[in-house]
């Protein structure tokens, strides 16, 4: 039988288990020292003291308690690209704000400050620089860009984690950044977030607002490790292949959108979900701060099997490899190619898949183009193109063997194209 390859790749550690258990016999699951002791070496590996680094229940909360602690007029206006994730904007609608969306750069697939600098407005007060799929953003230009017209930078460094640009990791270069530790991001604690504040007046700004949230229940986090253990099963190649692969097989026969399974029903976010407004817990920390120590040679691994599969693919006419400058590199997150579109495409993946090859096609949103924001000002002809990429798994746990059928399959599939 075929042995499908997932889109999905969680980074586990093999002692999860005895990390929960450790926490659960020392009575600190839910509060414990582990929650600063995380902080502070999040922070210190990126050069700061720990006061500036402060963990909430998602990275998207972090990014909103960061945007109150701004205090903006109202009215002001942020600036988003136009190919992210709905949660950001729409949290920043939620605090107040006016939202923007700037174009990418379908080569980068990251903001293009033309863009941006074309939607400053005198009301702009804040851009939202986002590292998408693991590569840096073209950060000198979007500073002089803030610097001309005195606005706040917050990097969303979700995908990006360990990534750096001119040698600098992400989420130092503004005034804050966000960081996402859900199952499927460079650093997993299944779930929770971090804000990484620069500024030593937002910084505590943002952990008074964090320190003020009641702690989540037991059962809250125990479901919450559950649901984490279940993915984790469902992602392993053979469980993979005889239970959620016909799912997505079918799917993509039928133009059906599996994601349902995992992401979020998109919806209005006012009033907050309750999830959203406690804090992360130690067992999370813990574990956080076990992973890492793992997380240097996790993102090796996800780079050397982009590598393998830009040589297998180099040459196919009419396909874009991703581009990763010299003064950056790139996590691959996600490993994007574009190629043929529309239809076109859908029929690669179907094709893909087929031969037992998980291909993902929009892992994030193009929110101008979403019901939920109504009539916003944005350019997003960059992004609708960028939309059309295909996401072929590089995973870091995936072996020499493994990332070799992906991407001779792909290969093989593009060139009948
Ligand atoms: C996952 C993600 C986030 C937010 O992370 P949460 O911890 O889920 O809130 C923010 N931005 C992008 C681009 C993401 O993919």
């Amino acid at each position: 039988m075929l042995t499908a390859i997932s889109r999905y790749g969680a980074r586990v550690l093999p002692i999860t288990e005895e990390l929960v258990a450790g926490c659960k016999a020392r009575g600190e699951f839910i509060q414990g020292p582990q929650i600063a002791e995380f902080e502070a070496a999040f922070a210190a590996r990126h050069g700061l003291a720990p006061a500036h680094a402060i963990a909430a229940a998602y990275g998207r909360i972090a990014f909103y308690y960061m945007l109150k602690a701004l205090d903006l007029p109202a009215g002001s206006e942020i600036i988003f690209p136009s190919l992210t994730f709905w949660v950001v904007p729409e949290l920043a609608r939620v605090a107040g704000l006016t939202v923007v969306f700037a174009d990418v750069d379908p080569k980068t697939f990251n903001m293009d400050p033309d863009s941006v600098e074309r939607l400053i407005t005198p009301q702009t007060r804040v851009i939202v620089p986002t590292h998408l799929y693991g590569l840096p953003c073209d950060m000198d230009r979007l500073l002089a860009i803030a610097g001309r017209h005195n606005l706040t930078v917050i990097e969303d460094c979700a995908h990006a984690l360990g990534a750096t640009y001119k040698g600098k990791p992400v989420g130092t270069f503004g005034t804050g950044a966000l960081f996402s530790f859900q199952t499927l991001k460079p650093l997993n604690c299944y779930g929770g977030g971090l804000a990484l504040v620069a500024d030593p007046v937002i910084a505590a700004n943002v952990r008074r607002q964090v320190e003020a949230l009641p702690w989540p229940s037991e059962k809250r986090v125990t479901d919450r490790l559950l649901m984490g253990r279940l993915q984790r099963i469902f992602m392993k190649p053979w469980v993979f292949s005889i239970s959620l692969f016909p799912v997505l097989w079918v799917s993509a026969l039928i133009d059906a959108n599996p994601d349902v399974f995992f992401w979020e029903k998109i919806r209005s976010l006012q009033p907050l979900p309750e999830q959203y407004t406690e804090r992360f817990p130690n067992v999370q920390a813990v574990i956080g701060l076990e992973a890492l120590k793992h997380l240097d040679e996790w993102t090796s691994r996800a780079q050397a099997n982009a590598a393998h599969v830009n040589q297998t693919l180099a040459g196919i006419p009419g396909i874009q490899l991703p581009l990763a400058p010299a003064d950056r590199t790139h996590v691959y997150y996600q490993y994007c190619v574009i190629g043929p579109e529309g239809p076109k495409r859908d029929e690669l993946v179907v094709r893909c898949v087929r031969r037992g090859i998980d291909i993902e096609t929009l892992h994030v949103d193009v929110p101008p183009d979403m019901e939920l924001f109504g009539t916003v000002t944005a350019e997003a002809d960059g992004a609708r193109r960028a939309a059309q990429a295909m996401q072929i798994p590089v995973h870091s746990g995936l072996r020499r063997d493994q990332i070799d059928r992906v991407a001779r399959v792909v290969r093989s599939v593009l060139e009948d194209a």
